[in-house]
């Protein structure tokens, strides 16, 4: 058996690189629209408005009504690290902000004809440029590469076509625009849900009809009952509950006992951004299931508080998991919570639970 000798090792070609690293963050049209949606909501905005074609791998457009990005900030705002949020690794024990490495506009440049449109308040008009590889490029070959004035409202709309155009593979690993549309409408509804102030839109493009509707104005009872429907809004219980020991505050809506489906449905923010944590939607459907029936589910929208300096929001790429200290505590905590609000109000079985 013959060895063969060892290939030569070379550098990437910082392109690949590049592309490499966006396609990391990016995985779906799902994961630019987040970072999209935090961009907006970091920059104060009241209303989001966002169109989708082909599952947004044609278009993802949002159009926002927050402050702005200033016109001599344009030339390096899609380069990597570049970020209005976060100056020292030490800021990273105090996100109090969504973004915090410059990476989201920088990757989608690398994967995606990306146009920003935006204004700020003190500005005569609003500019638009084109972006690509992170860099401003002409619009169109000969002209300027720089900002162009145009007419505008305050605010910024920033324009994603084509994503992952130059990376085939991954474009063609997408089989249904319509399974990424439902991607979308879960994350818009769930930032719908939990943004109080803020009204959202989301729907495809050229349609009428909104996937996705909500005032800026609206409780969070009618934020559900919009994106979920009367039958779990009329059967939710508000709960709260905090521990200064263990640093967090916790609050939000959970269906009774008369209300069950197929799946759990949680919505669950830690710090203001969407997450998973298989462990609080364990602990959760484990009192679930001694007060619904067999296979019914719960819905649960929990909006978790931490001391910023207890997590860390930095272990994943598209930040999706977060890391806190004392997760066990602070799981019992809330499902203690949860399983009290519940027997408070099934009577029966409270009753049976005295009575033994
Ligand atoms: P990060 O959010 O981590 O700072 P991004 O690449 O997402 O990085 O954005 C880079 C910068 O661009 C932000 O820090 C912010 O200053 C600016 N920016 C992005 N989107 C918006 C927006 N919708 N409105 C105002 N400023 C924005
Ligand atoms: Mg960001």
């Amino acid at each position: 058996q013959s060895i063969q000798a060892p290939r030569r090792i070379k550098a990437l070609d910082q392109v690949v690189i590049n592309k490499i690293a966006a396609g990391e963050i990016i995985v779906a049209p799902v994961h630019a629209l987040k970072e999209l949606i935090e961009n907006a909501v970091d920059a104060g905005s009241t209303s989001l408005e966002i169109v989708v074609k082909d599952g947004g791998l044609k278009l993802l457009q949002i159009t926002d009504n927050g402050h702005g990005i200033n016109l001599e900030d344009m030339p390096i705002l899609c380069e990597r690290f570049t970020t209005s949020k976060l100056k020292s690794f030490e800021d990273l024990n105090a996100i109090g902000t969504y973004g915090f490495r410059g990476e989201a506009l920088a990757s989608i440049s690398h994967i995606a004809h990306l146009t920003i449109t935006t204004k700020t308040s003190d500005s005569s008009c609003a500019y638009r440029a084109v972006y690509s590889d992170g860099k401003l490029v002409p619009p169109k070959p000969g002209q300027s590469a720089d900002p162009k004035p145009v007419a505008g409202r305050q605010g910024t709309q920033i324009t994603v076509e084509d994503l992952f155009y130059n990376t085939p593979s991954r474009r063609r690993a997408f089989r249904s625009p319509g399974e990424e549309y439902s991607k979308i409408l879960d994350v818009v509804g769930r930032y719908a849900v939990h943004c109080s102030g803020v009204a959202f839109s989301c729907k495809k493009f050229g349609d009428a009809d909104s996937g996705i509707c909500t005032t800026a104005t609206a409780s969070v009872i009618d934020r559900i009952r919009r994106i979920h429907g009367s039958s779990v809004a009329n059967e939710l219980l508000e709960f709260t509950t905090s521990s200064k020991h263990l640093g967090f505050e916790a609050t939000g809506m959970i269906s009774n006992a008369n209300y069950h489906v197929k799946k759990t449905t949680l919505l669950l923010f830690i710090n203001h951004r969407s997450v998973e944590s298989s462990a609080i939607k364990k602990g959760l459907e484990n009192v679930y299931a001694t007060y619904l029936p067999k296979g019914g589910h719960p819905f649960i929208y929990l909006s978790l508080e931490i001391e910023p300096h207890r997590v860390d929001v930095n272990i994943h790429p598209t930040k999706r998991e977060v890391n806190f200290l004392h997760e066990d505590e602070i799981v019992a905590k809330i499902v203690e919570t949860v399983e009290e609000k519940l027997a408070a109000v099934d009577t029966s079985r409270s009753y049976t639970l005295t009575q033994t």
